[in-house]
């Protein structure tokens, strides 16, 4: 079955135990899509759709890189694990089809802590309705969560980080910064309550990333931090960008720097022509136009721009002009 034993790195004896555990939440999944055959065979059997083109993505989840056990809940750490994989189908305008998890850790967490991990993994999943359809466990003196991500776009549509023109109007979903400024609080040790901290429940925007598959010239979502993330969109476009510092939605409790250069929002940024008629909201989630694309001139790529004031941005910084 796709759900592996190790004989090298057995978790302990109970192994045939936490497999079998795994696999009855994963089959009270309900199979869609191409997914022809999950858990409990060698491999996972996918019957792609004809005019479907498959998109599949891959992301690591380290203790003590991408979540502490001390600050994460467990439940918080399987919703963030998927919900990074589900980000990226949502910045490609793709459905998600099936998920594959490997997740190795010490033997003393097979109990609750795996337990809570996979409460809020599967709860993420129903939500985005996306099965668990494989995956490998293993001992290690670490967590480590690895998970793969299979979706779905009609042919040639899915959204692309190369396709944005000079004059498109950039935007972005939801709020920028409470990731960070979440962050900030749980190291400082201050009570916030767990719910209501947009680091430890990141929500991917699946539907809002399917419904720009109608709009958007081109999409990324906003894992590193804005000035990153839109980097990374101007240099695979060949453009530079302006952003508006009063148009940009920052969340409530983050600050300036948060909301450009902290990471994890898992927002979506995207371009549209400046003639399409985008919404103030997609799939619940507020829209707001924070800046336009432009040709690639002679100073910094990307400009944010303050009143009369324009300052050079850089991904994760600042940029003096001319340099
Ligand atoms: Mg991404």
């Amino acid at each position: 079955m796709a759900v592996k034993r190790r004989s090298d790195s057995k978790l302990d004896t109970s192994e045939r135990g936490l497999v079998a555990a795994i696999r009855k939440r994963a089959l009270g999944q309900k199979a869609r899509g191409i997914l022809h055959l999950g858990i409990g065979d060698d491999c996972a059997v996918l019957r792609p759709q004809p005019g479907r083109d498959l998109t599949i993505t891959t992301d690591m989840s380290l203790e003590g890189v991408h979540f502490r056990r001390d600050w994460h809940p467990p439940d918080s750490v399987g919703h963030r694990c998927l919900a990074r994989g589900l980000s990226d189908l949502a910045a490609m305008g793709a459905r998600p089809e099936a998920a594959f998890l490997s997740l190795a850790m010490p033997a003393n967490l097979t109990g609750a802590w795996m337990d809570g991990f996979f409460e809020g993994f599967f709860r993420l999943a129903k939500e985005a309705g996306v099965a668990l359809a494989g995956g490998d466990l293993a001992k290690a003196s670490q967590v480590t969560a690895d998970i793969v991500l299979v979706g779905s776009v009609p042919k040639g549509k899915a959204l692309l980080r190369s396709k944005a023109r000079a004059g498109d109007v950039i935007y972005v979903t939801g709020t920028l910064g409470g990731s960070a400024a979440g962050l900030a609080a749980l190291a400082k040790g201050r009570k916030v309550v767990e719910s209501a901290n947009p680091q430890l429940y990141p929500q991917p925007r699946l539907v809002a990333g399917h419904k720009l598959l109608r709009l958007a010239t081109a999409a990324i979502d906003v894992s590193d931090g804005l000035s990153t993330d839109l980097n990374h969109l101007c240099e695979e476009s060949g453009l530079g960008a302006e952003i508006d510092l009063e148009d940009l939605p920052v969340d409530a409790r983050a600050t300036l720097e948060q909301a450009l250069h902290g990471g994890e929002d898992y927002e979506l940024l995207f371009t549209a022509a400046p003639r399409t008629p985008v919404p103030a909201e997609l799939g619940g989630v507020a829209v707001h136009a924070i800046g336009q694309m432009t040709k690639r001139g002679r100073g910094a790529r990307m400009v944010l721009v303050d009143g009369r004031k324009r300052i050079g941005l850089k991904a994760g910084g600042w940029e003096h002009f001319g340099s």
